[in-house]
């Protein structure tokens, strides 16, 4: 897909940055479980981090295709830079959905201007992958909230100026998964983090558990309405983490992809003088590894410019391309594993690294099982819950 003037020039420069910062950290980030300080600084003084603020407030006003590029882009040399980013992206759409005059000046306005970092805090271990069942409780005390319960992996945790928080409605229902989400700052007493992030992939995006004991939290920092819930699960968490996702898997896929090129070129056999690149087998893996790059490609950006558009049909591309990305990136990490041969095994290297990563994207809720029944249900005219 050739992009519109604006998406060339954002995409451009994030892999100016990815090439000069977030690259030298990558390995770092990796070996140490380092959350990556320097990339989310870079893309703050680009920018970049306003790429879902309305341009209106200083920000770029962009939307699921420009996600998709800029996580695709910084995902192929660190994808827990692009978790990281991603999740921030989302946060800021789900901020900007409904944001009230007040909310705009105190979250927006800084986050485009490279001064705030926010996240998603939904999932509970109580609910698991039905990220939109949450079991921490609210009440209302007129001008202010109180929140209790526990959130579990939240990317970007304890690292966040703000977390975007959902609970039960503060009438206390769960039907239906009746919830609301809230805007609760980093630094607001009540706040704990628990353990830190070891992870077996994503290993720099420090999902760690954040309790929520007794912290009060201003009425002004509700997103939208009570009873809101299912239209932001559905119009903006769902779109924007799904797109976001699938960009980052694609580019795992890609940097496969070009492990797996790297190699072929390079790798020699000093018995015979063959080049590996000369041998059949890995000629035909070689070729279907980029026809499934490529296909993935053309669903992942076709999906988001159907949501950009606001396309009625959208919403099964949508579902199918962090379940279709994830698989592509699992597939061709596995691939680029046999390719690069014992020693790619034997280092534990990068192509180990992306194996490692690709396979967070199953787990990650809308998890690839739920996408593809939800999916075949949006398909069949079938509720999605
Ligand atoms: C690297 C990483 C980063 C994350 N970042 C965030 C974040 O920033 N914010 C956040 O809120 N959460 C985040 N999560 C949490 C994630 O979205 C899931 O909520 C979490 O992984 C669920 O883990 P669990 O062990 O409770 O899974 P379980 O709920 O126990 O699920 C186990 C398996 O059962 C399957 N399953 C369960 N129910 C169904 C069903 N009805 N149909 C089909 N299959 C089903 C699931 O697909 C999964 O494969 C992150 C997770 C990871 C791994």
């Amino acid at each position: 897909m050739i992009f519109p003037n604006e998406l060339e020039q954002l995409v451009g420069l994030a892999r100016g940055i990815v090439e000069n910062v977030v690259a030298p950290a990558a390995a770092e980030v990796d070996e140490h479980c380092r959350w990556p300080a320097a990339s989310m600084a870079a893309f703050a003084e680009a920018g970049l981090l306003g790429l879902q603020v309305p341009a209106a407030l200083g920000g770029h006003g962009q939307g699921l295709l420009a996600l998709a590029a800029v996580s695709a882009e910084i995902a192929r040399v660190c994808p827990s830079s692009s978790l990281c980013f991603g999740m921030h992206c989302v946060g800021t759409a789900v901020i900007a959905a409904k944001a009230t005059a007040d909310q705009e000046e105190r979250y927006l306005r800084p986050i485009a201007a490279g001064r705030h970092i926010t996240t998603l805090a939904l999932s509970e271990a109580g609910t698991g992958a039905h990220f939109y069942l949450p079991e921490t409780r609210l009440e209302s005390h007129g001008d202010h909230y109180v929140a209790n319960g526990t959130k579990q992996f939240v990317t970007n945790g304890s690292r966040a100026d703000s977390y975007v928080v959902s609970t039960l409605a503060s009438d206390g229902s769960a039907a239906g998964g009746d919830f609301s989400c809230l805007v609760v700052d980093g630094d607001t007493p009540g706040i704990g983090w628990q353990g830190e992030w070891e992870g077996f992939g994503m290993r720099g995006n420090s999902s760690r558990a954040l309790a929520l004991d007794n912290v009060q939290v201003p009425a002004a920092n509700l997103l939208g309405a009570e009873g809101d819930q299912v239209w932001y699960v559905f119009e903006v968490v769902a779109p924007y983490f799904l797109m976001a996702m699938a960009g980052t898997y694609l580019g795992v896929a890609q940097s496969a992809l070009e492990a797996a090129g790297a190699h072929l070129r390079s790798r020699r056999y000093a018995h015979s003088g063959t080049a590996l690149r000369d041998i059949e087998t890995m000629q035909t893996r070689y070729a279907k590894m980029w026809i499934a790059w490529q296909k993935t490609r053309a669903l992942v950006f076709e999906a988001a410019a159907r949501g950009d558009a606001g396309d009625p049909d959208a919403l099964p591309f949508i579902l199918a391309s962090k379940a279709d990305a994830g698989e592509t990136a699992i597939a061709l990490a596995g691939d680029a594993m046999t390719i690069c041969g014992g020693t790619a095994y034997r280092d534990n290297s990068r192509v180990a690294q992306m194996l490692r990563d690709a396979r967070a994207s199953h787990v990650m809720s809308p998890t690839t099982d739920m996408l593809h029944i939800w999916a075949g249900r949006a398909l069949l005219g079938v509720p999605l819950l």
